[in-house]
């Protein structure tokens, strides 16, 4: 995990959370296909917030949001927001589309803006930027196993090797 390498450089970082996920594992993977894998634990998000790390939202139970109907999008993505504040004593402003590029529409974001948060993530390749709608601000993936090299290219680029 990343958090020593962090905060030996003092870095900045957000990680964003499965609500339902706290002190489990990733539950809502294909069984077939995935290993499990554990989550982080309630008290090991705590000392991570006291450490400077901001926490965002990744939904309740990490679900296709194109596949929920309302009242299930209103759980993955409202319900999920006041869980994780009650847990982490503080607001969540920040929203993570499960499954990044192409997994929300204009219903989705509409629902991700009246839950209150002030940004959200998708994953298209590039740099987040100002002129960016902020409900779809771009990033760049960083994979485990990417070098430093691959790390320092990709972050200039504002593109992920291939
Ligand atoms: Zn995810």
């Amino acid at each position: 995990m990343a958090f020593p390498l962090l905060k030996e450089f003092g870095a900045r970082a957000a990680v964003f959370l499965v609500a339902q996920g706290v002190d489990r594992d990733n539950f809502w993977r294909d069984a077939h296909a995935e290993p499990s894998v554990r989550m982080l634990t309630g008290s090991q998000i705590r000392e991570m917030q006291q450490e400077g790390i901001a926490f965002g939202c990744h939904g309740m139970t990490h679900r296709n949001l194109l596949r929920c109907n309302d009242a299930e999008l209103r759980y993955e993505v409202a319900d999920s927001k006041r869980r994780l504040e009650d847990r982490l004593g503080r607001s969540v402003d920040t929203f993570a589309y499960p499954f990044g590029a192409g997994a929300f529409d204009p219903r989705i974001r509409g629902a991700v803006v009246q839950a209150g948060y002030r940004l959200a993530f998708a994953i298209r390749q590039g740099k987040a930027h100002p002129s960016q709608d902020p409900f779809a601000l771009h990033r760049v993936l960083i994979r485990g196993d990417d070098t430093r090299l691959d790390f320092a290219l990709n972050v200039h680029r504002g593109k992920a090797r291939l």
